[in-house]
């Protein structure tokens, strides 16, 4: 399933998780969990592995936070999830992971931010002695630039060059070509000290959605390694989730981007798996994917005074939310179900008819019956108390019907949210 060509990348395993070639765009994300608590930043983990992210950043910054990490895996590997983790590094991560190799061994991946890892003859000292460890562990290095940590010697020797060119461009330029250049100039570093291509994976991250779309385009023309795409610091709550969207949707149909991570500020006390709910959201959207069924549910307009079609189709939706940790397990494949739940006769019925089933509830003034299509064909009609119930009964039976033999929906039935 992707509808749009691929950039060619070479394939790199990150643990369990293929990255780049033909598989699929992977999503992840990150604790924000102290590292050195084991139990709650494994805890985190696993909750974000089971909302589906598939990899699983953690900030691995004092020497409590490394000596945590094998518990933290310890703990993932007794509750039977292989999310693989990864070992986020900045100043001293060439210390830590020297100092503690049994980190180095559990961790899949390693973060390295090149404009962190020193200055002068440091900085390529201390990049070599984490590449050493990540060839030693025959593990996977990102290679992380992000412009709020750019490496200051590079840039001012590129902004030296363009001062000295006969029409110097302008500071936004040189800025992203300096991103891309300690990107590319790392991994072939890296590469030259005997880390292959196949253990490479390259991010440039920004903070503003059109500064993402020129760096990621010029940074996929110039290299074949998988890409880690998201925009750093993309905010709180619906502004986050716009942006990081805007920022993710052309890159992706333009067959850029391998792994995505949506950088969330939680809203306080919110959910920290709301950020690969909407990464999954985005590829679904773009038919890249597919995680959950889908519900097609039209806005609402004068036609329809009643919220009822609002409260069942937000019902629905959380319904097969909450039974598809089940269902998958049982019925492959009904992660494509396709449901509509519609307002009124105008687009009602059309939509339900191009869903896989649909229902179009009455709307202000219409007989108080709703129409039930299966695969294109009216079944039948639900009124009054019955729409709901008579509704998700028969979505039960079509999700058996068509994806398979295992148990019904009633062995694995999660209780449909109450309205109102
Ligand atoms: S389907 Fe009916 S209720 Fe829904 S937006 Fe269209 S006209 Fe309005």
């Amino acid at each position: 399933m992707n509808p749009y060509p691929r950039r060619r990348t070479v394939t790199v395993p990150v643990g369990r998780v293929l990255l780049g070639g033909d598989h699929p765009v992977v999503v992840q994300s990150m604790t924000n969990t102290d590292t050195a608590d084991a139990a709650g930043t494994a805890e985190q983990v696993a909750t974000l592995a089971r909302a589906g992210s598939e990899i699983v950043r953690v900030t691995v910054d004092t020497k409590a936070a490394a000596a945590a990490v094998p518990e933290i895996r310890a703990r993932l590997d007794d509750a039977g999830l292989d999310v693989p983790l990864v070992g986020d590094f900045h100043f001293n991560g060439h210390q830590l992971l020297r100092a503690y190799p049994e980190t180095a061994e559990a961790l899949a991946k390693y973060r390295i931010n090149p404009g962190n890892v020193g200055v002068g003859d440091r900085h390529d000292e201390n990049f070599v002695t984490m590449i050493e460890v990540a060839k030693e562990h025959d593990r996977v290095v990102r290679i992380g630039v992000n412009w709020g940590s750019l490496d200051q010697a590079l840039l001012t020797e590129l902004m030296d060059a363009n001062a000295r060119r006969a029409e110097p461009e302008d500071a936004r330029e040189v800025m992203i070509e300096a991103m891309i250049q300690s990107a590319l100039r790392s991994a072939e570093l890296a590469e030259r000290t005997g880390l292959p291509a196949e253990r490479i994976v390259l991010s440039a991250k920004v903070s503003r959605v059109r500064d993402m779309w020129d760096v990621y385009r010029r940074l996929a023309a110039r290299c074949a390694y998988p890409l880690h795409l998201g925009l750093t610091e993309a905010g709180m709550g619906l502004k986050g989730a716009v942006a990081s969207t805007a920022g993710l949707a052309p890159l992706l149909t333009d067959g850029i981007g391998d792994t995505i991570r949506v950088s969330l500020t939680p809203d306080p006390g919110a959910p920290r798996e709301r950020e690969v709910e909407i990464a999954q959201e985005v590829l679904q959207a773009l038919d890249l994917r597919r995680f959950a069924p889908d519900v097609t549910a039209c806005p609402g307009c004068g036609r329809t005074t009643s919220t009822l079609f609002q409260e069942m189709a937000r019902d629905i939706q959380a319904y097969l939310r909450a039974s598809m940790p089940a269902w998958k397990e049982v019925y492959p494949g009904v992660e494509g179900l396709r449901v509509a739940v519609m307002g009124c006769v105008v687009n009602g019925p059309g939509e339900s008819k191009h869903a896989d089933i649909g229902i179009s509830l009455p709307g202000t003034g219409e007989t108080p019956r709703a129409p039930v299509y299966r695969d294109g064909v009216f079944v039948g009609t639900l009124q009054g108390a019955e729409i709901v119930p008579g509704f998700q009964k028969m979505l039960d039976d079509y999700v058996v019907a068509r994806y398979g033999d295992g148990p019904r929906p009633e062995d694995a039935r999660v209780p449909l949210p109450t309205s109102g």
